[in-house]
């Protein structure tokens, strides 16, 4: 049977070493039910051939809702007085860490606002003492940050960077962005790279303002940094920021985003996000057929998991700690996966350097 043109269209961007924007907004416009079937498939078995069948879990704790940023889109910035600002304790947040480890969690991801004076000294302390105690990997996720101090956290023993580039298209980025600069969010990518990091980044779909053309863009981005990690989530409006009232992502335009990500990047980390997740209804299984492979349970306690407000509607967010494992399990066994409880460092090889 010959080849149809959108299947010729999924091999081009596939097989070539940057794909064609057109090709990209093509596939991110279609609404063609038999089209999408075929990305999705197509995202499904270069997967299924560079990643296998593994789900590998990060376990988060969000240690902190302070932030100095203004971002548009987040429940977290600093002009909404209406959230309680919390900081864990290292009681807490250890304590935290021994429930991830007794659920047999091999990475810890630990997440906060974004504090460019924020104590480094002290999550450089914190690192060490996870580090000397289990044998998790630790990504860290609090934002820009100086040299000096991506360089402590490295030293203290952190092996993983999430800073998500949320739009490649510099006029959308300073639209919501506030005295910040998209420049300065790539330099920080490169500069963690430089320190061995292995570095994930990341975008939103949806976003007030952002066309196919810059989802495209995204993609092509991501082909050429060759993160290790990306995360792809719709934007979901929250009610006490500026984008109050702006319309949503949709989960439809989410999943081909993240199917043509595994199409283009093959071995990268792809989470199927918490935001697919808590969009009415959770589109994190579909984003596990069609190119995802991490999941990501939510191990912050509470009473501070429900004031990690990013965005409303949050996945799990009354959930008490421990109950992910069941679900996750079940996800996983629900379309034929399993969970790799292995601690799923980067598929790139020979990038990563454990010894700076
Ligand atoms: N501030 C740190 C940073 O920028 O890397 C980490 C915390 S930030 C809250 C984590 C991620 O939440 C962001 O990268 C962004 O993609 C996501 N996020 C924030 N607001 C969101 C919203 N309204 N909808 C969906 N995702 C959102």
């Amino acid at each position: 049977m010959s080849m149809s043109k959108f299947d010729e269209i999924l091999n081009r961007i596939y097989i070539c070493s940057l794909p064609d924007s057109e090709d990209l907004e093509r596939v991110l416009s279609s609404q063609d039910a038999e089209e999408l079937e075929s990305l999705f498939n197509f995202a499904d078995a270069v997967r299924k051939k560079f990643c296998g069948d593994g789900i590998f879990l990060r376990g988060i704790i969000e240690f902190s809702n302070f932030c100095a940023k203004e971002c548009f889109y987040c429940g977290l910035n600093k002009n909404n007085h209406k959230l309680n600002r919390y900081r864990m304790t290292d009681e807490e947040l250890l304590k935290s860490v021994e429930y991830l480890v007794y659920s047999n969690i091999k990475t810890i991801v630990l997440q906060s606002g974004e504090e460019p004076a924020g104590d480094a000294l002290w999550l450089a302390d914190i690192i060490r003492r996870i580090k000397s105690n289990s044998d998790l990997a630790v990504t860290l996720c609090v934002g820009e940050r100086s040299l000096d101090d991506y360089k402590l956290w490295r030293e203290a023993g952190a092996d993983r960077y999430l800073l998500k580039i949320e739009t490649t298209d510099e006029a959308l980025y300073s639209s919501m962005h506030p005295k910040m600069k998209l420049a300065r969010r790539l330099d920080c990518l490169d500069i963690l790279r430089q320190l061995g990091y292995q570095v994930g980044s990341g975008n939103m779909i949806g976003l007030p303002g952002q066309s196919l053309k810059s989802i495209a863009r995204d993609i092509i981005f991501f082909k050429q940094g060759n993160f290790d990690m990306i995360g792809i989530g719709p934007f979901i409006p929250h009610q006490d920021t500026p984008f109050s009232g702006q319309p949503g992502g949709q989960a439809a335009l989410t999943l081909k985003a993240l199917a043509l990500t595994r199409i283009v990047t093959r071995n990268a980390h792809l989470p199927a996000t918490t935001a697919l997740g808590s969009l009415g209804q959770d589109y994190r299984r579909q984003g596990l057929k069609c190119g995802a492979n991490v999941l990501m349970p939510n191990f912050t306690p509470q009473p501070y998991r429900k004031l990690y407000q990013i965005y409303p509607g949050k996945k799990c967010i009354d959930e008490p700690v421990g109950v992910c494992n069941f679900c996750m399990d079940g996800m996983a066994g629900d379309i034929g996966r399993f969970i790799d409880y292995s601690k799923g460092d980067s598929l790139k090889f020979g990038k990563v350097n454990l010894n700076v």
